[in-house]
C-alpha cells in the first residue's frame, strides 16, 4: 500500500498519522480545541481557523513524506457520504455545510476524503483487529461526545445521509438534558466525558472532568462512582437497542472514557445482560479498543481508497 495519511480529529487534539499497510510510521500531535475555537468566533473565522489549523499539521507530515498519495480524515459530525460535506456538529456549533475535503485538498494538492470519526475507527478496529469479513463490528467511542460506527462485510456503513450509528443521539432519558443536536436525554450527555461531568456536578455541585471524577471512584468515592455507574447504564441501555436492530458479532468501546472501564463495566454488564433480548444474552463480543488510538488514524488512512 502507497503512504496515505490519516488524521483523527478529537475533543482537544488533533493526531495526523503516516500509514503503510496498517502502520503508522510517522505520528504527530497538535493541540487545537475547535469547539472552543466555534463557540469563541463568528462561523466565517472558525472555519477558516480550523482549516488553517488543518492545514498546518498536514504539512507538518507532508514536508517530511512528499510520496504520500491520499489524506483521510475522521472529523466529528454529520457527513454526507455521497459529497463529504460536513451538514453539522453538534460539538461544533456553527460549523454547516462545509466542504473540509475540498478546502484542504485544494490546499495540499492531494485527494482528501473526510468522514465520520467514529465510522474511521470503526473500521481502523476492524482491520488493526484482523476481523473476518464476515464478522460484523459496532464501534463506540466515548469521548467529548459519544461517537458509533458500523463494519459489516468488510465495508465501513455510513448509510444513505451519514446518519448510521450516531448512537450518542439515541434517546434515553426522555426530556432529560438538552444535548448539541438539540433533542433531549441523548446518551452523549451521560456516557461522553463531558455527561460523566455534569452527573457528577448535578450532585455535588463541583465541577470535575471526567478523568479527575475517576480517580475519585478507584478510591471509593461512592458519587463519583455514581456518575460511571449512570454512564454505563446509558451505555448498555442504548447498545441493547443497537443490537436489536444490527446484529453483531463484535462490539469495541474506544475513546478516552473507555479508560475508566473497570469503572463502568459491572454496571454496563448488568444492564446489558438486562436489556438485550434474552437468546441473544452471552453472544455478542463486547471489548475495549486494545490498539492504543491507532484506529482513527488508521482507518482514516485506508478509508481514502478503500469502500
Ligand atoms: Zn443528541
Amino acid at each position: 500500500m502507497s503512504l496515505r495519511i490519516g488524521v483523527d480529529v478529537g475533543g482537544t487534539n488533533l493526531r495526523v498519522g503516516v500509514v503503510q499497510d496498517l502502520q503508522i510510521v510517522y505520528e504527530h500531535r497538535v493541540q487545537a480545541d475547535f469547539a472552543s475555537i466555534c463557540r469563541s468566533n463568528s462561523p466565517d473565522v472558525a472555519w477558516s481557523k480550523i482549516v488553517e489549523v488543518m492545514h498546518d499539521a498536514l504539512t507538518q507530515a507532508l514536508v517530511r513524506h512528499e510520496e504520500v498519495s491520499a489524506i483521510g480524515i475522521g472529523f466529528p459530525g454529520f457527513i454526507d457520504p455521497k459529497t463529504g460535506i460536513l451538514a453539522s456538529s453538534p460539538n461544533l456549533p456553527g460549523l454547516l455545510n462545509v466542504d473540509l475535503a475540498k478546502a484542504l485538498s485544494e490546499r495540499v494538492q492531494k485527494p482528501v476524503r473526510v468522514e465520520n470519526d467514529a465510522l474511521v475507527a470503526a473500521y481502523g478496529e476492524y482491520l488493526l483487529n484482523k476481523i473476518p469479513a464476515s464478522q460484523g463490528l459496532i464501534y463506540m467511542g466515548l469521548g467529548t461526545g459519544v461517537g458509533g460506527g458500523l463494519v459489516q462485510n468488510g465495508k465501513a456503513v455510513p448509510g444513505e445521509h451519514g446518519f448510521a450509528m450516531e448512537v450518542g443521539h439515541i434517546i434515553v432519558q426522555p426530556r432529560g438534558r438538552l444535548c448539541g443536536c438539540g433533542n433531549y436525554g441523548c446518551l452523549e450527555q451521560y456516557a461522553s466525558a463531558t455527561g460523566i461531568s455534569k452527573s457528577h456536578q448535578e450532585v455535588t455541585q463541583q465541577q470535575l472532568s471526567a478523568h479527575e471524577i475517576a480517580e475519585r471512584a478507584k478510591q471509593g468515592d461512592i458519587l463519583a462512582q455514581e456518575a460511571y455507574d449512570i454512564a454505563a447504564k446509558a451505555l448498555a441501555q442504548a447498545l441493547a437497542h443497537i443490537l436489536k436492530v444490527v446484529d453483531v458479532e463484535r462490539v469495541v468501546i474506544g475513546g478516552g472514557v473507555s479508560q475508566a472501564w473497570s469503572l463502568m463495566q459491572p454496571a454496563f454488564d448488568a444492564q446489558l445482560n438486562t436489556d438485550l433480548i434474552p437468546v441473544l444474552r452471552g453472544k455478542v463480543h463486547v471489548a475495549i479498543s486494545s490498539t492504543q488510538d491507532q484506529a482513527g488514524i488508521v482507518g482514516a488512512a485506508c478509508l481514502t481508497t478503500i469502500n
